[in-house]
């Protein structure tokens, strides 16, 4: 067989920050690749708020300075509230204590700060919250600067994995026309969409998690009603809802805008036959202060929803191909984890591509590392989401006692991907199990109803 030079080394499907921060780090380091983007961008896309670990992503492509140029709201850190009275209304007598004989009573407001914690290669205070429309454009057009190829309004097909060099089909704009691109290598980058995942049929859906989100944004609402403090206005916020398994973020998007979503099991959406408009003003009407505010605030846009996102994928490599960021796996949004996942799969993988593309080796084996790394981090998120929905009231109490404060903040920081089994995530589940044994418990009543055993099977793919 003759061997005829591909179009290009690498072909990105997507280009969300999975596919614009690979496209960057290849571009950056030399390497011939494409970004394959279905959208014309801007677009609105939900995920508006990072976690510091991103930080790392945007130094190493050195794009700090437009970050700061484009005025996003700096995230010192993050809060979570209940209502006083309500979830965590008990007798604390049997709870757990701290270390000293004292019984600590989860607090029904706590909040944390980046900065309470020194990370390794992160040298500002911060990260960021995002309007996606105007970051994912950003960073689209960063990739493309630093020398990656960027097709927008194509959405592709499929993948020709029977040549030697996989041949990407793609249809370009409402014309219709199908063109195609070859390259000695795939990247799916293409979200919740999960493109390969779909072709390959290797995607698993989670077992436990079925969560569904209501959201949009708010002009004027007034960020300092849960803020204990000034500073507290443009952290995010999670305020937890007395109804199981349902949360509500609140991200801000600029001085006066600010994201508000409604989390939920699917199957208390469907159980309450509501509108979508309805559910949302109802969940928020568990919280009087929050349902007080948001009244009196203007929303900008129809809610949106999303649904059926939680999933595996049995491989996120192989031979020619790799998965990153959504399109390898989706796990809960509780700890704003997504969009810092995409980036830092990015960085983790690009060496991978890099060296095999040099040895001329794109098989599965080349991409070992950035496979074990990614799955690492994902579980221990995974785990970490986990434990939170089964009895979020421990979250609460580590968050507020000084012994594991820290190491939380270490997982809510996004370092995740360098201990196999961090020490508080054990603590936290041998907590749970004891609190599961016990019926006696005073946290006995608050278990939720997501078991920690259910989805080992997704959570260990
Ligand atoms: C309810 C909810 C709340 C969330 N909140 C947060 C949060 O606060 N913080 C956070 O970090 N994350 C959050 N996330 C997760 C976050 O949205 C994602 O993890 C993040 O966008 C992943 O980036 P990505 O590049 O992998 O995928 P995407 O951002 O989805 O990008 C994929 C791109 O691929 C393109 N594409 C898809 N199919 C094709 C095709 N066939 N051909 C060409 N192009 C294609 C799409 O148009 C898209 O632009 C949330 C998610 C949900 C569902």
């Amino acid at each position: 067989m003759v061997s005829t030079k591909p179009d290009f080394d690498v072909a990105i499907i997507g280009g969300g920050p999975a596919g614009s921060s690979m496209g960057a780090y290849l571009a950056k380091a030399g390497v011939n690749c494409v970004v394959l983007e279905r959208e014309l961008f801007p677009r609105p896309h939900v995920g508006e708020s990072l976690v510091p670990s991103a930080m790392r992503v945007f130094r190493d492509l050195n794009f700090l300075d437009q970050m700061e140029e484009a005025r996003f709201p700096h995230k010192f850190g993050a809060a979570w509230t209940a209502e006083d009275r309500g979830a965590y209304d008990m007798d604390f007598k049997g709870g757990f204590d701290n270390g000293k004989g004292e019984c600590i009573a989860p607090e029904s407001h706590v909040d944390i700060r980046f900065n309470e914690r020194v990370q390794e290669g992160v040298d500002r205070e911060y990260t960021y919250h995002v309007d996606r429309s105007k970051f994912d454009l950003m960073l689209l057009h960063h990739a493309n600067k630093l020398g990656a190829s960027v097709y927008e309004g194509v959405r592709v097909n499929s993948v020709d994995f029977s040549q030697e060099n996989p041949e990407v089909r793609f249809k370009v704009g409402r014309s219709g026309r199908e063109l195609g691109v070859n390259a000695r290598m795939i990247v799916d980058a293409s979200g919740r969409n999960t493109f390969l995942g779909n072709q390959l049929k290797l995607k698993i859906k989670d077992p436990v998690f079925d969560q569904y989100a209501i959201h949009t944004w708010f002009d004027n609402y007034d960020r300092k009603v849960f803020a204990k403090k000034n500073e507290h206005r443009d952290f995010i916020f999670i305020h937890f809802l007395p109804i199981s398994n349902t949360w509500i973020w609140q991200i801000p998007i600029s001085e006066t805008i600010t994201s508000i979503g409604v989390v939920t099991q699917k199957r208390n959406f469907a159980k309450s036959k509501q509108e979508r408009e309805e559910f949302f003003w109802n969940a928020v009407g568990t919280r009087p202060a929050l349902r007080d505010a948001l009244e009196k605030a203007d929303q900008m846009h129809p809610f949106k929803d999303e649904g059926d996102y939680s999933y595996a994928m049995k491989q996120v490599t192989g031979d020619g191909w790799m998965m990153v960021g959504d399109a390898g796996r989706f796990v809960d949004p509780i700890f704003s984890t997504g969009v810092s996942i995409a980036l830092n799969s990015s960085r983790f993988a690009h060496n991978n591509i890099i060296a095999a593309l040099e040895k001329g080796d794109v098989s599965r084996a080349s991409f070992a590392e950035f496979e074990n790394k990614i799955r690492l981090g994902t579980k221990n998120w995974y785990e970490f989401i986990s434990v939170y929905y089964r009895l979020n009231v421990l979250f609460t109490y580590f968050v507020g006692d000084p012994r594991y404060r820290l190491d939380v903040l270490k997982l809510l920081q996004g370092d995740v991907y360098d201990d196999a089994a961090p020490p508080v995530l054990q603590k936290m589940k041998k907590m749970v199990s004891e609190v599961e044994q016990n019926e006696k418990h005073p946290w006995h009543k608050l278990l939720g109803d997501m078991t920690v055993d259910a989805f080992k099977e997704a959570a260990t793919i």
